[in-house]
């Protein structure tokens, strides 16, 4: 080594080890303040919506974005932030996450759910880790990374924090979606919640499959315990569950056969079932009731026949020839059935999946989601939507006990979104907006 690389070597080093040690200083302030994030009690059913959209305020003051709180329905506040584009003629896009979360048995977590504890393997335990403050907190972080290497959008971002997704959405992006607010923001394509990956690559989802709430009720004579006889309720009932589940088999067989996700078959549940004549002691068991009923929770594809599956209910699980009758408690295909393009008709597909790879990351097959959120409402109202959270190598545990998100997990994800919304913000093309598509 000569004299001179000596020198520079020995010139980079304090700088070098001055870079690390504020990188390292910078993931602890990032992390702590996911924590402080997580440590908001939002769960539902009595989330302190105002002490998390205080907080988030003042991260967005932290980084001078334009602020709103939209209380669409009072007491669940929903707040809007705004980094605006050098472009105002340009569609803007939103980032959007929710602020609530579902409820815990403390005693069966290793870590208080609310503490978010870190683990000596940097597992941040905490309702919410996953589902998901994790995005909410990490749309911020690639924010204030991106104004400090002095990147300035040309197109509009907007974030929203929304309340309510997990009791449904119906006082949160359904009615923000309605707003004459949200007309006048101009988006082409939002980006909300996806689900983890136990593999290398992220997961993304362009659809959702259609919640079908159903309850089957049989009657039929009743009698004694001990006679056989025909068309009784609970035997017209257990037709129909053998017949549902011979349903769920072959929709079942069709996902373990590979090749196609969780969201590309029909899934059917049964969720509860209710039956027998009640006594001081239990159910009087020499009597055949005279009513029974179950609830079933099915799940239906954008693409599925459901006129068949419809059918199928009228004909088979429900004739009326029977004594059969039923309940539908969420219609399914109460809104259009939408899903956002994933091939080279939507520049919004190609930017994301190259902003990932160049980021370090991969995504895998778009799939179906294959539960509801808040991305049917936008998808409905005609915008784009991507069902994305950048969490690889972790376990599902949305809505589980033990919630964690390791803390590398959780950084790299926002250099994914930093790589995401620098794409987005300096796409300078006019088209892109579901109109056109
Ligand atoms: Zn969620």
């Amino acid at each position: 080594m000569g004299r001179i690389s000596t020198f520079l070597l020995l010139l980079q080093t304090p700088i070098l080890l001055l870079l690390c040690v504020s990188a390292a200083d910078d993931d602890e302030a990032i992390v702590s303040r996911f924590q402080e994030y997580l440590r908001i009690d939002t769960v539902q059913p009595k989330p302190d919506y105002y002490k998390a959209v205080d907080f988030l305020n003042s991260q967005a003051q932290s980084l001078s974005l334009e602020s709103q709180t939209i209380e669409l329905v009072k007491g669940k506040p929903l707040l809007l932030l705004k980094w605006p584009g050098s472009d105002p003629s340009l569609p803007a896009f939103l980032l959007n996450s929710h602020t609530d979360v579902v409820p815990f048995e403390d005693s069966k977590w290793t870590h208080h759910p609310l503490h978010a504890h870190i683990d000596p393997h940097g597992n941040i335990y905490a309702r919410g880790s996953q589902d998901m403050k994790c995005v909410g907190m990490q749309y911020l972080e690639a924010i204030r990374k991106l104004q400090a290497s002095g990147f300035k959008p040309i197109r509009s971002v907007y974030l929203s924090f929304v309340p309510d997704e997990e009791i449904g959405g119906h006082d949160g992006v359904e009615k923000f979606v309605q707003s004459q607010l949200f007309k006048s923001l101009n988006i082409a394509v939002v980006l909300d919640e996806g689900l983890t990956s136990p593999s290398e690559s992220y997961r993304v989802f362009y659809g959702e499959r259609s919640p079908w709430w159903l309850v089957i009720k049989a009657k039929g004579p009743p009698g004694h315990g001990a006679k056989l006889y025909d068309n009784s309720a609970m035997e017209n009932l257990l037709k129909t569950i053998e017949s549902i589940r011979r349903f769920r088999a072959a929709q079942f067989d069709l996902l373990k056969a590979g090749g196609i996700g969780e969201g590309d078959v029909v899934s059917v549940n049964i969720n509860f079932l209710k039956a027998g004549t009640p006594s001081p002691t239990g159910f009087v068991m020499n009597l055949q009731p005279s009513e029974a009923e179950a609830g079933f929770d099915i799940r239906i594809p954008p693409n599925y026949d459901s006129e068949a599956l419809e059918r199928r209910l009228v004909e088979e699980w429900a004739p009326a020839g029977r004594n059969m009758s039923f309940e539908q408690f969420k219609q399914k295909f109460s809104g259009k059935q939408v899903v956002t393009a994933t091939d080279d008709s939507n520049p919004w597909w190609s930017l994301l999946e190259n902003a990932v790879k160049e980021a370090g990351g991969r995504t895998s097959k778009p799939e179906i989601f294959p539960a509801s959120t808040d991305a049917r409402y936008f998808r409905q109202a005609g915008l784009l939507a991507f069902g994305f959270s950048p969490i690889s190598n972790t376990p599902g545990l949305l809505h589980d006990h033990n919630e964690y998100l390791g803390k590398d997990v959780y950084l790299k994800g926002i250099d994914v979104y930093v790589s995401i919304i620098k794409a987005y913000a300096s796409y300078e093309s006019k088209s892109g907006s579901r109109d056109e598509l």
